[in-house]
């Protein structure tokens, strides 16, 4: 008789995401002339950039010839793509990453999920509280943790690190040291950054103990402060202790076309084995790649053109976030986030939860935004919202807002 794997029955029955959608089809159903305005949005809106879609095209057209028709994409991505990743991304920056130590895929969300894989199952993971969802739900459903405590509304065996307003939203160096250890700066949701000195911190820490961390830069391209870093390889020893991903979803509007890379330095090591041949492996067997002509599209990113559009859309996205930040910090709200990522933390008013204040929300304002609760237990009592709407549904979502304060 087949039986299934029961760590999946660990998790929560309803994601997040679904009770959302559910919670505003009720409320639509209920108000049909309801003008609902999405703050809650976690894809981008604008649509993608000339120079990008000019590339796709172009790959196409190679497609249908026979000179220039691709198959099966190498294992580890073309090198015309891993190429500009490196010296664009790394070498400009001075952080030595080699082309052949990156990794394309078709986005953060499967090599976050996935990369776990390559570790023995009695690692103990630290994660961010809150932080995106995706690091946590996949140790759990791998075996990594125990059963879900109702209570205190986290799983068992997880070290979850507090990102409070006391600490700026980013977390001390833990106590119990772990073995793997998720970062994810700029955060998702908190929209908080973390200085270089904290981050190399984080890493002298890990070289010490022989942790592993496990560092999201999917909302790199959105920092705007000196400072921060945009690689953890900015920082003195990460290449002994650190592995990075990155996006091209929010960075070029690639949520529909997929596309993203991870970073595995060749002499990294895990108890004296080395994790490069074992991602290439996995790489080898259990992953696809990504299509050749969204790797050409990934490409176009890098060039002149590409790269202006490509900015140009992330400082419109980040005007949306400053409208945000400036209209409800001036309101009264308690807000922060904004700066370096496209998202908004916003304290619940009057001390309500984090779904009271949705509901609130939805009744009061006819705006959706995202509970914090949905993203760890130190989420409660807050709210995000995102900078991925229209410039029109931003200033009236504020002016909203603002009548409520
Ligand atoms: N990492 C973080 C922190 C995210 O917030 C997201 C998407 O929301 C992802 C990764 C997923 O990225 P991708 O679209 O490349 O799978």
């Amino acid at each position: 008789m087949a039986t299934i794997n029961r760590n999946y029955k660990k998790l929560p029955g309803s994601y997040l995401f679904s009770t959302i959608a559910k919670k505003v089809a009720e409320y639509s159903a209920a108000n049909p002339e309801a003008d609902i305005i999405r703050l809650g949005i976690g894809d981008v809106t604008e649509p993608v950039a000339p120079a990008v879609i000019k590339a796709l095209h172009l790959a196409v057209d190679e497609m249908g010839q026979k000179e220039s028709f691709k198959g099966y994409a190498p294992d580890l991505g073309y090198e015309f793509l891993r190429d500009v990743i490196a010296r664009k991304d790394y070498e400009a920056r001075g952080c030595g990453i080699s082309a052949d130590e990156i990794f394309v895929s078709d986005g953060a969300k499967s090599d976050c999920g996935n990369i776990q894989e390559i570790f023995s199952l009695d690692n103990k993971i630290a994660v961010c509280d809150p932080v995106y969802p995706v690091y946590v739900d996949s140790n759990v459903m791998a075996g990594r943790t125990g059963e879900y405590d109702d209570e205190l509304r986290r799983f068992k065996g997880v070290i979850y690190m507090p990102c409070t307003k006391e600490n700026d939203f980013a977390p001390e160096l833990p106590a119990e040291v772990p073995d793997l250890i998720y970062l994810c700066f700029p955060n998702n949701p908190t929209g908080a950054a973390m200085k270089k000195e904290r981050l190399q911190e984080w890493v002298d820490y890990a070289n010490k103990n022989g942790s592993i961390i496990l560092y999201d830069a999917a909302y790199e391209a959105f920092i705007s402060e000196e400072g921060v870093p945009h690689s953890i390889y900015e920082c003195e020893g990460a290449r002994g202790c650190a592995i990075e991903f990155k996006s091209f979803s929010k960075t070029a509007g690639f949520t529909g076309l997929r596309l993203g890379y991870t970073v595995i330095p060749k002499e990294l090591e895990a108890g004296g084995e080395k994790l490069w041949p074992l991602w290439a492996r996995r790489h080898g067997t259990k992953y696809n790649g990504a299509p050749y002509i969204i790797q050409r599209a990934g490409e176009a990113v890098y060039s002149d053109e590409g790269r202006a559009q490509v900015k140009a859309q992330i400082a419109y996205y980040m005007e949306n976030a400053g409208i945000i930040l400036e209209g409800l910090g001036s309101a009264g709200f308690d807000v922060s986030g904004g700066i370096n990522a496209p998202y908004i933390w916003l304290k619940t008013k009057d001390s309500m939860t984090s779904w009271e204040f949705f509901d609130y929300l939805l009744a009061k304002a006819r705006i959706v935004g995202t509970p914090g609760s949905g993203f760890g237990p130190h989420g409660e009592g807050y709210f995000r919202l995102t900078a991925f709407g229209s410039r029109e549904n931003t200033i009236r979502a504020v002016e909203r807002l603002k009548k409520l304060s």
